[in-house]
C-alpha cells in the first residue's frame, strides 16, 4: 500500500481537501442551546441542573450505580484511586502503553506504578501478564497483597481500554479478587464500549471517563468517576465537592476534599453531547469498517475490536509491517495534511517513570514501534447516521 492511496482514501472519507485532524468534536445538537441557557440564567458554575442531569444520563447509559462528574479525566482518575484506598508508598499495577495521565494520577496519590504488558488483541492490560507478574513477585498477607522484594503494598490494578478496545475484564477481575487488589478502570477512551454486554468502567470498583476535546463526547474539559457501589458513590461525590456537609449557609467540611466538581456550563455541553452519543457510535463503527476494508490484504493490520467486545472505535489504528514503514507513513500523511500519530511513548521511557518496576513488555514494545493512529472524527455531515 502506498501512503498516497491512504491519503486519497481518507480525503474521500471526509470529503475535504483541507487539513484533516485526528479527532475533532462535532456539535450539531442542542449544545449551543443548553450552554446559552446556563449563561442567560447566570448558573455557569457550581450550582445548576445540568451537573445532576449529566450524571443521571451517564448512570443510565453505563449502568453504573453512581456517576460523579469532575473537571477532567485526570481528576476522575485521581479521585477513583483515592476512593480505592491507594496510599502513599503503595504500588499500583498498570500498563506502560498508556497516556501519561494514568501514571500522573497515581503518582499524585504518592503511589508508584509497576508496568505489566498489554494483550496484542486489545492493546490493553493482559490478565496473563498480570497473573504471571504477581505469581513471581507478590505474596498475600493479612493486610493485602505485597511486593516481596520491597515489602510495599500493591493496592490496585488499573487497566486502560486503549482507543476504546475493552480489556479482558472478567479475567482481570478474577486475578484482582485472587490477589486482594482493587480493580480501577481507566475508561477515559471507552465511553460506549462494552465488554460482554457490560459497559466498560462498571466491572472495576471505580472507573474514570474523560470528556476532553478529543474524546468521543466532550464537555470542553471534563471527566466522570463511575462507581460500582452506590454508597461509595455518594462519598465520591462528597470528596469531589470539598467534602462540604450540606447546609443552607454554614461552612462545615468533614474530611480533606477535592475541588473537582464539573462546572454547570460544561455539564450543559455534556448533556447535549450525550443526546448525540448513539449517532457518534454508529458513525464510528462505519468509519472503522471502511478502514478495515481498505487495509484488507495490504499487510497492514487494522486494529479490530476483540471478539468478546463491542468497541466504540474512538480512535482507529493500524499496525504497520515494521517501524520504518510506520515512520514513512507518518511522515507522508502528515505532509499531505492528513494527521496521523504514533502511539504514546511507553511510560517506562519517560524520565519520571524510567526506574519503575516492570515485567516483560514485548507486546507493548512491538505496538509502540508499529502502531499508527488514523483520523477518526465522527463528522455527521458525511455519514448516514444523523441524530433525529
Ligand atoms: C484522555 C485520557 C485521560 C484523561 O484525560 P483528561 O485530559 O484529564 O480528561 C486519562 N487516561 C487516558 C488513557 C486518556 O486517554
Amino acid at each position: 500500500m502506498q501512503s498516497s492511496e491512504l491519503v486519497g482514501f481518507i480525503r474521500d472519507l471526509y470529503r475535504t481537501k483541507d487539513f484533516i485532524p485526528l479527532h475533532a468534536p462535532t456539535f450539531s445538537g442542542n449544545e449551543l442551546r443548553y450552554v446559552t441557557e446556563t449563561i442567560e440564567s447566570t448558573f455557569v458554575s457550581s450550582v445548576g441542573k445540568y451537573v445532576d442531569e449529566f450524571e443521571r444520563k451517564m448512570e443510565q447509559f453505563t449502568g453504573a450505580a453512581k456517576a460523579v462528574a469532575t473537571v477532567n479525566g485526570t481528576a476522575a482518575l485521581h479521585t477513583a484511586l483515592y476512593m480505592a484506598g491507594v496510599l502513599p508508598g503503595d504500588f499500583v499495577i498498570t500498563q506502560a502503553l498508556t497516556f501519561v495521565a494514568t501514571c500522573n494520577a497515581l503518582h499524585h496519590m504518592g503511589a508508584e506504578p509497576i508496568f505489566v504488558d498489554v494483550s496484542e488483541v486489545s492493546l490493553s492490560l493482559c490478565p496473563m501478564a498480570l497473573e504471571n507478574y504477581l505469581d513471581e513477585n507478590a505474596e498475600i498477607r493479612e493486610e493485602g497483597c505485597f511486593h516481596k522484594k520491597t515489602g510495599r503494598r500493591i493496592k490496585a490494578v488499573v487497566p486502560m481500554h486503549s482507543f476504546g478496545h475493552p480489556a479482558q475484564l472478567d479475567e482481570l477481575f478474577a486475578v484482582c479478587i485472587k490477589w486482594n487488589v482493587t480493580l480501577v478502570e481507566d475508561a477515559a477512551e471507552s465511553l460506549g464500549s462494552y465488554y460482554k454486554g457490560k459497559h466498560t468502567g462498571t466491572i472495576g470498583e471505580f472507573a474514570a471517563l474523560s470528556f476532553n476535546g478529543n474524546k468521543i463526547i466532550t464537555t470542553g474539559g471534563g471527566g466522570m468517576v463511575l462507581c460500582k457501589s452506590f454508597e461509595l458513590g455518594k462519598r465520591t461525590k462528597h470528596v469531589t465537592t470539598t467534602a462540604k456537609v450540606p447546609h443552607p449557609y454554614e461552612f462545615y467540611h468533614d474530611e480533606p476534599g477535592f475541588n473537582y466538581r464539573l462546572p454547570n456550563i460544561n455539564a450543559a455541553l455534556g448533556c447535549a453531547q450525550m443526546e448525540m452519543l448513539d449517532a457518534f457510535l454508529l458513525n464510528k463503527r462505519e468509519i472503522a469498517s471502511r478502514y478495515e476494508t481498505f487495509f484488507a490484504g495490504t499487510g497492514f493490520q487494522f486494529v479490530k475490536e476483540p471478539d468478546y467486545a463491542c468497541s466504540n472505535y474512538w480512535l482507529n489504528a493500524v499496525i504497520c509491517p515494521d517501524e520504518k514503514v510506520r515512520d514513512d507513513l507518518l511522515k507522508a500523511t502528515n505532509e499531505a495534511g492528513v494527521m496521523t500519530r504514533p502511539i504514546w511513548k511507553l511510560m517506562n521511557r519517560l524520565p519520571m517513570f524510567e526506574d519503575c518496576l516492570r515485567g516483560e513488555l514485548d507486546n507493548s514494545i512491538t505496538i509502540e514501534q508499529r502502531l499508527c493512529n488514523l483520523p477518526s472524527s465522527s463528522s455527521l455531515t458525511f455519514l448516514s447516521h444523523k441524530y433525529e
